[in-house]
């Protein structure tokens, strides 16, 4: 069947948690539902809660043990948050989550199955 055409079980506004996992479900009990998303894939978990905050504090974990790198008998050493490597990394984080530029650009507008 066409995208748009029939009838749908389920129409999901919103692709954050809530959403996909609506979608996922749906689909897996052989559902057909649209899931529409006007910003990004993955909503607010993905792109700036759980993930980029989890990235974020394991860099300042990461940090606060090269601070005292002396108890590892090495000198002191006084590492600084760089914001261009820490976006790159929570980049690198939520990639595979968010799947290829393609893929989103077709989920951004209207993904049926
Ligand atoms: C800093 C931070 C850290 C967090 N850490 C955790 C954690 O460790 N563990 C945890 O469980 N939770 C955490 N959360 C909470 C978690 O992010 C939210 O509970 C979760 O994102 C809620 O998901 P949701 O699908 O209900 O809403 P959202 O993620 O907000 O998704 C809603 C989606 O709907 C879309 N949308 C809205 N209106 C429309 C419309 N009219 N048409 C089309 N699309 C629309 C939005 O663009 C968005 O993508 C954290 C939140 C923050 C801010």
């Amino acid at each position: 069947m066409k995208k748009g055409e029939g009838v749908y079980n389920v129409v999901v506004i919103g692709a954050g948690t809530a959403g996909l996992v609506t979608a996922a479900g749906t689909a897996g009990l052989g559902g057909r539902v649209a899931l529409i998303e006007r910003n990004l894939m993955g909503g607010d978990c993905l792109n700036f809660g759980c993930v980029p905050s989890k990235a974020l504090i394991s860099s300042a974990r990461l940090i606060q043990q090269i601070r005292e790198s002396e108890k590892w008998g090495l000198d002191q050493l006084e590492p600084q948050f760089a914001k261009t490597s820490c976006k790159k990394f929570c980049d690198r984080y939520r990639q595979p989550c968010r799947g290829s530029q393609d893929q989103r650009r077709r989920e951004r507008s209207l993904f049926h199955q």
